[in-house]
């Protein structure tokens, strides 16, 4: 067995029942990305739409291919006809587009609202009271190529271990109570997509259902 795969069967090894792991293999090559497929992983997330365009038709069409980055209206056509979940929606103008194309393509496309939990300005995502004023106005229920399966975030970059468990921890609050008031009925809406490399281990105390791993897995990424 390889580093690779070592790691990667290390990391599942780690996660109970009900939390999937996502590899991202952002800026790895496709060898490294069969390399994890070889020891049974299927969901691998990617952050730019080309580089999706470039790996999708040379991995085996079995891989689940998660969208983690900040995307552009204008890209989502690209990755339309395969794409499986895209987990940074946060406008009401993405998730209008996201649905255009999946009716084009006879799709329903699950989603994840993403939520600015962190300090940095620099993050993307809903507030939490700009994503309840979105969920409030209700457009969306109007949308029948998008299914919203939950809610993503990522903590603030810090060694602060309490500051991260408490956002994450925030977030689930704000998961539970979305889930109450709007979609009770929807089974579907269950997913919390948080916990990266180095906070993987406090999301999962913390609620979270699909943790995005890539550095640990896959090694530094050379940019
Ligand atoms: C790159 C990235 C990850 C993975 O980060 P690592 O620290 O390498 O595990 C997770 N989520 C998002 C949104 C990312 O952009």
């Amino acid at each position: 067995m390889t580093h690779l795969q070592q790691q990667l069967l290390a990391v599942k090894h780690e996660l109970p029942e009900g939390v999937r792991l996502v590899a991202v293999s952002k800026f790895h090559p496709v060898e490294a990305l069969m390399e994890a497929y070889e020891v049974g992983q299927r969901i691998f997330g990617e952050s730019r739409v080309q580089e999706l365009q470039q790996k999708q038709p040379v991995m085996p069409n079995d891989v689940e291919w998660h969208l983690i980055g900040h995307l552009q209206a204008n890209k989502v056509k690209y990755i339309a006809p395969y794409i499986t979940m895209i987990h940074s929606v946060d406008s009401r103008k993405l998730l209008q587009e996201i649905d255009r194309q999946g009716e084009r393509n006879s799709r329903v496309i699950d989603c994840l609202l993403q939520l600015h939990v962190a300090q940095e300005e620099t993050k993307f995502g809903f507030s939490f009271e700009e994503c309840r004023a979105f969920l409030e106005e209700g457009d969306w229920k109007e949308l029948s190529h998008i299914r919203i399966c939950g809610l993503m975030c990522m903590a603030t970059f810090t060694k602060d271990t309490q500051q991260i468990r408490q956002e994450f921890a925030t977030a689930h609050r704000f998961f539970k109570e979305v889930k109450a008031q709007y979609f009770a009925k929807e089974d579907s809406f269950k997913e919390c997509s948080w916990g990266m490399s180095d906070d993987y281990p406090i999301a999962i105390t913390e609620g979270s259902t699909l943790v995005r791993v890539g550095s640990k897995i896959f090694g530094e990424r050379v940019y």
